[in-house]
């Protein structure tokens, strides 16, 4: 496994038959020497390394020990021996793994790397929401902060979001923040979205209602049909993969709609000449590095400036010098270890 190797020559080899074509041979040469250092560095201190599926292909392939989507990357974290985390991901993933795991010591490599869709809500708008729609059960995306958590009943993914809300067995519910995430989710619930306007004292129906939140993914918003439409008409065989924080419109003009290891994995399976992903373009990179034979479009003008804050050489700091260490206040991360409990209990 690459992520074990500590001679030198050994990782310039496997980067060069992984990656060449992906990353330029004179970086090949020295992001080996980084990442033999932090494989090195990751047995005297016993530590492992969460790598998340947008993380760059030359951090993605030579040093993560665990390769995933969020939850899959704290499911892992959950059963490991190892004493620090260092996760390489953004900040509110790096909680959950703290939230999870209040032993360890775990560690994010950057203090820029935030998501504008958990910054989109506040614990009090949610504790706001839950007054003015007293016993409506309140649905969290995981990409949320830790003090939003603690205001919820259950959180969820991409991946399970349809299957937890009908697991509540309700015909209401207050899906947050992803507005783009609950539209995809009520049509595949036969669901109704609304918004919550605190000014009106007018009775609103609540009859198969998600009530969501204005909170979008500044990647997945940008993708458009137009952009689908385009790609369809120079590649008519493409098959296009949204990731569902993609406007209903966009999954509504796709072949298949899914998280990201979901995308990958359908990559796996299926053998198509093209794919277009709607995602994160280093997924893209990190996809065609495992499947040499296909063709994975991507529109890399499109960046998560969050994921793109970790890099190799500021990993190989944050074990050196054990930064930046995630901290999550003991009364918090009780009640929002709850609200991921239930998700992993309902899912
Ligand atoms: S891709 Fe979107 S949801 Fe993911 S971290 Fe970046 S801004 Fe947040």
């Amino acid at each position: 496994m690459s992520a074990t190797i500590t001679d030198l020559k050994e990782m310039t080899a496997y980067m060069h038959e992984k990656l060449l074509g992906l990353v330029p041979e004179f970086e090949i040469a020295r992001k080996a020497e980084v990442a033999v250092e932090i494989n090195k560095l990751k047995k005297e201190k016993n530590a492992i390394i969460l790598g998340h599926n947008y993380m760059e292909p030359a951090l993605y392939h030579t040093v993560a020990d665990v390769t995933g989507d969020s939850l899959e990357l704290c499911r892992k974290a959950a059963s490991t021996d190892a004493d620090i985390l260092v996760f390489c991901g953004v900040e509110f993933m790096a909680e959950t793994a703290k939230i999870i795991n209040p032993s360890k010591k775990v560690l994010i490599p950057s203090t820029k790397a935030g998501c504008s869709l958990a910054s989109s809500i506040t614990a009090e708008d949610v504790r706001n929401l839950k007054k003015k729609y007293p016993g409506v059960p309140v649905v969290t995306y995981i990409n949320s902060y830790a003090d939003v958590k603690a205001e919820t009943d259950v959180c969820c993914t991409s991946g399970n979001a349809a299957k937890i809300v009908a697991a509540l067995n309700t015909d209401t519910v207050i899906f947050i923040p992803d507005e783009y995430l609950a539209q995809n989710v009520a049509r595949e619930t036969g669901k109704k979205v609304i918004f919550p306007d605190f000014k009106s004292k007018k009775d609103e129906s609540l009859d198969k209602v998600f009530v969501s939140w204005h909170g979008k993914c500044e990647v997945h918003e940008q993708f458009t049909v137009e952009d689908v439409s385009r790609i369809r008409a120079q590649f008519p065989d493409v098959v296009v993969l949204a990731h569902p924080e993609c406007s209903p419109e966009v999954t509504a003009a796709s072949d298949f709609t899914g998280s990201t290891s979901a995308m990958i994995n359908y990559v796996k399976k299926n053998k198509a000449p093209n794919y277009l992903l709607l995602t994160e373009c280093a997924m893209g990179d990190n996809i065609i590095a495992e499947n040499k034979d296909a063709n994975i479009l991507r529109l890399c003008s499109i960046r998560c400036p969050h994921m793109n804050q970790i890099t190799l050489e500021d990993t190989l700091a944050a074990l050196k010098e054990d930064k930046y260490e995630v901290q999550v206040p003991e009364e918090i991360r009780v009640r929002a270890k709850r609200s991921i409990d239930r998700m992993l209990e309902m899912s």
